[in-house]
């Protein structure tokens, strides 16, 4: 009976297991029930110290050809997943405004295969979805097996923008809404359990906040207003949010603590030098992807004499 017991936990214990990554990723993943503190993340870690004095073109041009590879190594990778169709694989993009999650997608994307990878940004949910739980709109547009969906932003904005402003919450019954005791410990374990099922039916789910500083928050914005051509990046309302600043992070740091699971790790990306942030979230999708040890499709023998005999037909046209 113990063996069973033991035996049958560890059968679930290896289909939970969590991706697999780098050396150097592993200090910036979020441990299973620790209190995060992001004061403790380094938002300016780089692995090459001297690209940090460079402006962002001339790291980008130095760094040219390990950015060519990153994306030819996730071009690989993504091919083999959509061969093998066994697994989704899913990519949350969390963080503060201006934190680069537009620059990472267009990065992580322009290698693969447009048509193995869909992305969906979450804005302010519509009367519709709103009417709906509120994981009603995210279920819908998970990544099928053998695609990789990336979400620019996600279900965790209904634990982060709704904290932080109560009033652009749905109205739920009074007695089950967020005045009800452990109504946000509720909502992260729902997170947990949906992110939980998803995994054990082949979702491979890769979490990343990418972590700036508030100076680098105000590069970016000034930047916005010093260049022309960025004028139409700026909005204001990006402005007034940087005044809650202080209550987002500590929203970040509880949602966090509390949703990071081997499972469906959180990454506190370095995200100051965007090509850092790039190549950090190009390499762990690449090393989870490899991970599964997928192999493409075998063609049988039955197959193989099929294939030689549609060889010929064609040569002898
Ligand atoms: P982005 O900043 O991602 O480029 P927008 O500027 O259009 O895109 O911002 C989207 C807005 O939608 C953000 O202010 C975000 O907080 C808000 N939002 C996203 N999901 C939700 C949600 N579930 N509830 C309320 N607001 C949300």
């Amino acid at each position: 009976m113990l063996f069973y017991i033991f035996f049958n936990k560890w059968v679930i214990d290896m289909e939970i297991k969590g991706p697999k990554v780098k050396d150097y990723i592993k200090k910036f993943i979020v441990e299973p029930q620790k209190k995060v503190q992001l004061k403790k993340f380094d938002s300016g870690w780089v692995q090459n110290e001297t690209l940090k004095a460079l402006s962002e073109d001339a790291a980008k041009d130095l760094l040219e050809k390990k950015l060519a590879r990153d994306r030819a190594s996730l071009a690989d990778a993504q091919e083999l997943l959509a061969a093998a169709h066994e697994y989704g694989v899913l990519i949350v993009l969390q963080g503060m405004d201006t934190a680069g999650k537009d620059g990472t997608i267009r990065h992580v994307m322009s290698g693969v295969n447009p048509q193995g990878c869909e992305v969906h940004g979450f804005k302010v949910p519509s009367a519709e979805e709103h009417a709906h739980d509120f994981l009603w709109r995210y279920y819908d547009v998970l990544p099928e097996r053998g695609m990789i969906g990336i979400f620019n932003r996600s279900y965790y904005e209904d634990v982060l923008v709704v904290r932080v402003h109560p009033e652009r919450m749905e109205a739920l019954p009074k007695k089950l809404g967020p005045d009800a005791k452990g109504f946000w410990e509720g909502r992260y374990k729902d997170i947990n359990a949906f992110e939980k099922h998803l995994v054990k039916n082949g979702t491979v789910i890769l979490k990343f906040f990418l972590h700036i500083s508030k100076d680098e928050q105000k590069n970016r914005l000034l930047d916005r207003l010093q260049n022309k051509d960025k004028y139409w990046k700026f909005s204001t309302a990006d402005l007034a949010e940087r005044q809650y600043w202080d209550q987002y992070t500590k929203t970040y740091e509880e949602m966090l603590s509390a949703t990071s699971t081997e499972y469906a790790p959180w990454f506190v990306v370095p995200a100051d030098y965007k090509w850092m942030a790039r190549t950090f979230v190009a390499e762990v999708v690449t090393s989870a992807i490899v991970g599964l040890n997928l192999s493409y499709p075998k063609v049988s023998d039955e197959q193989i004499k099929q294939l030689m005999v549609a060889k010929k037909k064609l040569e002898s046209e």
